[in-house]
């Protein structure tokens, strides 16, 4: 048994993935040994981010603003959504310079069988984005994988019933099944939006 500051900050790192109790541990100690200055700059950074970031509510990703600097910038085409789970693949796909469009973040996807945690999704934010501003396409971005293909065709399902000619698109293949989109390199991601296929 540490001292009880030194637990509460490892049962504290625990809580974050990945983390198990030895890293946190280890983390802990890491930080005792590295003295007030580095340790400040950490809690420094940290107290920002909680006191600066907070979601946007066109897009709903993480941003100093609301609406964010993706979805005020008026070069951007309006008329074309791509949809991603999260805020780091809006970040991959950017990164392949292959989009100029605007994105909506639904902050993770369903699972089979369990269409009732839609509503903690961004996905009624989505449909009133539709509803509301004339839209043509909308690019399902998504991991290839099982909570990604479920996601998506509920998505078109829901898209459909809304708006009959919206041209809903997902990634070419080419993706390997099962990969996160957050680990895909810059060409292949490129390439797969640029061959986007109508589903
Ligand atoms: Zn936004």
């Amino acid at each position: 048994m540490y001292a009880e500051p030194i637990e509460n900050l490892i049962k504290a790192f625990s809580k974050l993935p990945t983390v198990g109790p030895r890293t946190a541990e280890r983390f802990v100690f890491y930080l005792l040994r590295s003295g007030k200055k580095d340790t400040a700059e950490i809690t420094l950074a940290l107290k920002n981010m909680i006191d600066e970031i907070k979601s946007c509510e066109v897009c709903w990703d993480f941003s100093n603003a609301s609406p964010c600097t993706f979805c005020s910038d008026t070069k951007r085409n309006p008329k074309t959504i791509c949809v991603v789970a999260q805020p780091q693949d809006r970040e991959t796909v950017e990164r392949t310079g292959e989009y100029t469009g605007q994105y909506h973040i639904l902050r993770g996807t369903l699972k089979p069988g369990d269409e009732g945690i839609a509503r903690f999704l961004k996905i009624n934010e989505l449909m009133n984005r539709i509803q509301k501003n004339k839209v043509d396409e909308i690019i399902l971005a998504l991991n290839p994988d099982l909570n990604g293909e479920t996601t998506m065709m509920y998505l078109e399902r829901q898209i459909k019933k809304l708006k009959p000619d919206i041209k809903v698109t997902r990634l070419a293949r080419g993706l390997p099944m099962g990969s996160d989109l957050q680990y895909a390199d810059e060409i292949t991601l490129g390439s797969a939006l640029k061959n986007r296929m109508s589903s």
